[in-house]
This record gives C-alpha cells, structure tokens and sequence, in this order.
C-alpha cells in the first residue's frame, strides 16, 4: 500500500513508514493511501472472536503494508494492554434505546487522544529503522492541555524519540498542568511559557522552520518530528474502534452479520469521524454518520450548504477539545468525494478568503453520508443532568454534544438502526462542568469538583485522574515565548 497528497494528481510513491515519520505532504497536502482495502463479512465474523489488539493488528495491517502482521500485533499489544485500558480499549455501554456509547477514554489520560497516541509513536519508533534514520526524532508539542499529556503518555520511554511539550502557564486548567508536571518517563520534557496558546503554537512552528537550529540539532543526531492530529499514524488506528464497536454489536446479538448501524462523532478536526467513513468505504455497514459539532458550528453549516467559512466568531466552550475553525482532517474527505485537483482549489481558496463553497454534485454526495448537528452550553448542560437523571449514564460534555445531535437525528429521521456514540473524554476530565449540570450547582474547587462529582453520582475517578495532587511534580520549568528555542538546545544538551 503507497501513500499520495490530497493535493497531487501524481501516482502514489510514500510507503506507511515514510508517511508516518513525515507526517505532512511536501505540497501541504495530508497523506492518503492509493487504495482502500476491503473488509469482508467473513473477515468481520473471524474479528469477532478475537481481542482489541488483535482486531487493531489485523485492520492495522491492511494499510501499513511496510510494516509485518508479526510487528503490528506486537506495538497493539504493548499499546492496548490491560493495565493501561482499564475496562478494555473501546468498551460499548447501552445509554438509552438504540444508542451505545463507544467508551474511548479508558486509556492513560482519561480521554480519546490516547487510542492513537498509544500506538502511533510505536509506529514511528518502527518506522525510523525501516527508512534507516539513524537519528534520535525530537516531537515538539504546543499543547492547550489534552493532547500535551496523550503525546507524553504515549512517547514516554519509546526508542530513537525524545519529547518535549510546551503550554501556556496561565492557559490550561489546574489538573492538566499537574497532569503534565507529573509526567514519568527518561526522554520527556515539559515547559511553561509566559505566554498563550497561540505563542506557544507559533513558537513550536518557528523552530520547525528553523535551517539554523535544523543544523544544531542534526549535529548532535536530532531531527524535528510532529505529533500533529493530520498525521497517516494517528488517523489509521481510528478505524479499528469502528470495526471493533461492530463486532461487539453482534456479539450481544444487537446486529447479525450484514446488519447496518449509524455513527455519531463530536468533532474537532474531522478526524475521528473521517476514519468512520473510511471504515465504511472498506465494507463496514455504516449506514449514517451523524457529525456533532458545539457554539463552533462550522461543520454544521459545510454540510448542511456545502460552503465552508471560517469568518466568523470563535466561542470559548465547556467541549474545548471541540473549539476549531479549522478541521484540517476535512480535506480527506474532499479529496475521495471530489478528487485533488478540486481539492487543491478549495484549500487555495480557503488560504486566500477564509472560505471555499463545494460544487452541489460534491454537496450531494457528501450528504448521502454525512448530517450535521450542532449543540449549544445550555442543551449540552441540559443534556448531561437528563441522561444522569433518566437513564443513570453519566457523559463528559463533548460527548453530550453528541448524545443531543444523536437524539436530534434520530427524532428527525424515525432511524430505528443502532447508533454509535463515540464518548471522547471521562465525564471526570471535565469535572467542573459536569458536577455543575449535574448538581446544579458549582464545586468547591477545579481539584475537588472530581471527589465531588464521585460522590454526587456514585461513580468511581479513572486512575489516571486519581491521586493527582500527590504525586511527585517533575516539571516547573517556565520561559518567556522567546526562549523556547533555548529551552530546546538546552534540554539536548543535559
Ligand atoms: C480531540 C477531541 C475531539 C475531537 O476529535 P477530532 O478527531 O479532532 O474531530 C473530541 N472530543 C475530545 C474529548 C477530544 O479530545
């Protein structure tokens, strides 16, 4: 299986691992396979007797094609194991009706981020010795908060790669940075800077395009790698879940074999949904995918008048990892419903004007699989209290987003199929939020919303959540926004 730019009409030439360490298209296009492989009814019925990370090698090993079944079911191992999934990869609980919530939070950082991130740095550890680098990849990371300890999580103590993450010190909430001061492992490292978000990110890419500092570090056997959501290695083990939460379907006899089942996706970066769609082009029956957006409704708009306009205001919202106006992972899906020479053009477009309008044929066909819903704070608070309440399910707030355009779907629809609700973080991730929609009233504390929340909902703190203020604090370095480059030669040299 080779690997081609969404933007290129040229024959596909990049293997996985070459995609995987390069994560970006040298025309600024995302990386695509040639082909999509197929999965068949037989096949399906063979992965539903087996584990996680089996399923996760199997599906895994019809892309990376590089990469031996052998090396595949050992990195799905190593990444899914129990210790670390506590209650399984990608658990399905029954919510209420035909709607089952796709439990992807189980892993080390308590929130979805760690389904890719547990696996993706394994691949690029691989991928290193197959395309013969001899150099050490330093991933840098300018992180909001989640994605920061996913990566750490993910990187810490994996060969030929060092890491380092940079957040804002006054921008991420208490338990993310303790979660980040916390982190363990011997090729990771965490700095503040006096700064925002935005500095932070704009600093990560001015080193990125850095010849001199390129220089210094290849003189000392370093190289520059991302972690970046766009990248093939995050992307791919996104599909598995879909395939997996299918055969736990039948096997609880909700679907026979052949049965279809809709999706439901909170969404960011168009990621998590567009792997459900590439599940479907391999032969999985999905029959809908409903896409979930907040207030940031610019998904909701693409696929409901097939114009894309990111001119518009940007709200702060109780779903952060939510908050985007620009859905990178969407020009995927451009690219195999319109081809690269249009999407070319919309992205062009969407560089020089902030927006680009698809052609009614491409609109068309695109809603033949795809529906938009939006969620605003108040439905989403409302729609926490009432699945508490109502049917004893407790939901993060992104995956209330879902839950309310899941039910929104349904009702306009009459669609008696399963429906799939991915859940993307703990309810105890986000426990402010959550105590106060389901007490009605706030905690005393970010840090003891999270014993509150327990006792107010019988419920029980994921692990990696729990016992944070004990643990041992690694990390206190801070910087001002001009100093991360130091930072980095700094953190080489020691
Ligand atoms: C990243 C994230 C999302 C959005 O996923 P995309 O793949 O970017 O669409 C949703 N919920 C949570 C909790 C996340 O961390």
């Amino acid at each position: 299986m080779l690997y081609k730019s969404t933007r290129s009409n040229q024959s596909a030439t990049a293997s996985a691992a070459e995609v995987i360490k390069q994560g970006l298209a040298q025309d600024g296009g995302l990386f695509v396979p040639e082909s999509i492989p197929t999965l068949t009814h037989a096949e399906i019925l063979e992965l539903c007797g087996e584990s996680y990370p089996v399923r996760a090698a199997k599906i895994l090993s019809k892309f990376l094609s590089d990469y031996t079944y052998e090396e595949l079911l050992q990195d799905c191992r190593e990444a899914y194991r129990e210790d670390s999934f506590v209650g399984g990869a990608a658990p399905m609980v029954n919510i209420h009706d035909q709607l089952e919530s796709l439990e992807l939070w189980h892993g080390p950082t308590a929130a979805f981020k760690d389904m890719a991130l547990q696996i993706m740095p394994r691949l690029l550890s691989r991928a290193l010795k197959k395309t013969g680098e001899k150099r050490t990849a330093l991933i840098l990371v300018a992180t909001s908060g989640d994605t920061g300890k996913a990566a750490l999580e993910g990187y810490k103590d994996v060969d030929g790669i060092q890491i380092m993450v940079f957040y804002p010190v006054d921008g991420v909430s208490r338990v993310q940075k303790l979660q980040m001061a916390t982190q363990t492992g011997s090729n990771v490292n965490v700095c503040a800077i006096k700064g925002n978000f935005d500095d932070a990110q704009n600093g990560v890419k001015a080193i990125f395009g850095d010849a001199e500092m390129a220089k210094k570090l290849n003189d000392k056997g370093y190289f520059f790698s991302s972690a970046n959501s766009i990248n093939w290695g995050r992307l791919a083990p996104q599909i598995v879940y879909y395939v997996s939460a299918y055969c736990d379907l039948i096997n609880a006899k909700k679907c026979a074999l052949g049965d279809s089942f809709n999706v439901c996706v909170p969404t960011g970066n168009f990621g998590n949904i567009f792997a459900a769609y590439l599940a479907k082009l391999m032969g999985l029956p999905i029959h809908h995918l409903v896409c979930a957006s907040n207030a940031n409704n610019i998904l909701t708009d693409f696929l409901r008048t097939g114009t894309y306009d990111r001119n518009r205001d940007f709200y702060l919202t109780m779903s952060p990892s939510m908050d985007i106006l620009i859905s990178s992972n969407l020009e995927r899906l451009l690219y195999f419903v319109a081809g690269s020479e249009k999407t070319a053009a919309y992205m062009e477009q969407l560089k020089a004007t902030g927006a680009y309008t698809v052609e009614p044929e491409v609109l068309s066909e695109i809603q033949k699989n795809f529906s938009g819903y939006f969620t605003n704070e108040e439905e989403t608070r409302a729609t926490i209290r009432d699945t508490f309440e109502k049917h004893g399910y407790l939901a993060d707030t992104h995956t209330a987003v879902a839950i309310h355009a899941a039910e929104a779907y349904v009702k306009e629809s009459g669609d008696t199929r399963p429906m799939v609700i991915d859940s993307t973080a703990s309810p105890y991730k986000f426990a402010n939020n959550v105590y106060l929609a389901v007490a009605g009233k706030e905690a005393t504390s970010e840090l003891e919303a999270l014993e509150e929340l327990e006792k107010a909902t019988g419920t029980t703190i994921p692990y990696p959540l729990a016992g944070l203020a004990e643990r041992e604090i690694r990390f206190t370095k801070t910087v001002e926004k001009e100093q991360m480059a130091e930072a980095v030669l700094e953190y080489l040299n020691a």
